[in-house]
């Protein structure tokens, strides 16, 4: 497994670093030229990303951890199956304590507060040198030249290859100790985040069917699955020919009807319902070994119809508020429950990112028109100008 962690100065980065080499025996990787201070542990060091990235791929079931992960290196990491991207924030004023703590134990100088919300904003957003100027200044240092600091090299602003990370940590702990307990809890090294088991693939998938759902009052999607294959996908909304739920539809779901009341006057099918339809009693009947995945526990009127179809077993991530009585539905009629609910993560893959070119860096959003239209007529090859 490779991490690479991505994030503002003073954020945290390492810190999370650390805590893989320690607790998880991770090897800490590096570039030659590294702007980030040195670790005191064993680390291996590179020219290139490039060259990291051939190191890692040789030893890809060995764990490794880097902090130099940049636009370009994400684009080379990210194509590995064994790469994730933790991206950590802290907020801005804990941020530049830990600033000024540090310069004070390096004796180096210190930045001020606005010099450090500013450089901060230079490379969070990887603002030219000769747009800074939309910042506010410094008045006690007004020519200070404008030095970006981590992304030197690279195009893409941190807050983009931020964006792209599959898991962010939010670090406001007043102390180690509570961060590692975090990290802990995120179970960073778990390798379902890069392959998903069948369990937390088919959740996912009922996830996504969840997000066509158009029924007002919730979200669920419901796969059914023989020998790891999905026969049927469901969501929840109004049936065919209706007018949908959330356009007005159903009059239950559209008042506000407490959860589980007024069911008699809804008109939204179930996920369940509509995925069991869907694959028809043939295809579902005992003996046929259906697992039903569900992202909420099913209520009363889905679980007796999934007995009555002859689903083998029913697997849920999130509670629905009665999940002890439909166990015990389902205890009776020997239909097995359990419940999976994956670690948190992004779902895209974004494999295709690429190095941003300066050329459309204003695509990737904090550049106004103005500054688009005079990159563009500077630009030969821009025939649009
Ligand atoms: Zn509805
Ligand atoms: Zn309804
Ligand atoms: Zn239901």
């Amino acid at each position: 497994m490779f991490i690479g962690i991505t994030g503002p100065l003073c954020s945290g980065k390492h810190t999370v670093a650390q805590y893989l080499v320690e607790k998880h025996n991770f090897t800490y990787l590096t570039l030659t030229d590294s702007t980030h201070p040195s670790v005191d542990y064993d680390c291996v060091r590179f020219h290139t990303l490039k060259e990291m990235q051939i190191y890692v791929t040789e030893r890809w079931l060995e764990n490794f951890v880097t902090c130099d992960v940049d636009g370009r290196g994400l684009w080379l990491f990210k194509k590995r199956p064994f790469f994730l991207l933790v991206s950590i924030e802290a907020p801005i004023s804990v941020r530049f304590q830990r600033h000024v703590q540090r310069c004070q134990q390096n004796g180096e100088n210190e930045l001020g507060l606005l010099e450090f919300v500013i450089q901060n904003d230079l490379a969070l957003f990887n603002i030219p040198e000769d747009d800074s100027t939309m910042l506010i200044t410094d008045p006690m240092s007004p020519s200070r030249p404008r030095k970006q600091l981590s992304t030197t090299q690279s195009h893409t602003p941190l807050y983009t290859l931020m964006s792209l990370s599959d898991v962010t940590i939010a670090n406001a702990y007043q102390s180690v100790p509570q961060l590692h307990a975090c990290l802990d809890d995120l179970d960073l090294t778990n390798h379902e985040r890069l392959r998903p088991s069948w369990d937390t693939y088919f959740m996912h998938l009922s996830d996504l069917a969840a997000r066509r759902s158009n029924c007002m009052k919730r979200r669920v999607g419901c796969i059914l699955v023989r020998d790891s294959r999905v026969i049927a996908t469901g969501y929840n909304g109004t049936p065919k020919g209706l007018r949908n739920c959330n356009e007005g539809g159903c009059q239950r779901c559209n008042d506000a009807t407490p959860c589980g009341t007024g069911l008699d006057r809804c008109l939204c099918m179930h996920a369940e319902e509509n995925a069991l339809l869907e694959a028809g009693r043939e295809r579902v009947g005992p003996g046929k070994g259906v697992i039903l995945y569900c992202n909420t526990c099913p209520c009363l009127g889905c679980a007796i119809k999934i007995v009555q179809t002859g689903v083998k077993e029913v697997v849920f991530s999130k509670s629905y508020g009665m999940d002890d009585f439909i166990a015990k539905v389902f205890a009776e009629a020997g239909v097995k429950l359990r419940q999976h609910s994956p670690p948190s993560m992004r779902l895209e893959m974004q494999v295709d990112v690429t190095e941003v070119d300066s050329s459309i860096i204003g695509k990737m959003g904090w550049m106004n028109s103005d500054v688009m239209r005079r990159r563009g007529s500077q630009d030969p090859n821009n025939h649009n100008s």
